[in-house]
């Protein structure tokens, strides 16, 4: 299949919904005419994209 599938144990981000980079422009140019930009990387997944799925806790026992 065509769909990208993330490594057993990865999910992707849902910070940054798997594009852990992003250059935003601010409107400003440089001198020379290009934009300038600004490169952010999501601070949930710390540019990975993908994040470790944390061990999951049963829910069914508890309270009864
Ligand atoms: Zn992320």
């Amino acid at each position: 299949m065509p769909q990208h599938t993330p490594a057993p144990g990865q999910h992707v981000c849902g910070h940054c919904d798997g594009f852990p980079t992003v250059a935003i422009t601010t409107g400003t140019r440089n001198p020379d005419g290009t934009r300038r930009t600004l490169n952010v990387t999501c601070p949930a997944c710390k540019g990975t994209g993908t994040i470790t799925a944390p061990a999951r806790r049963t829910l069914a026992t508890a309270g009864r």
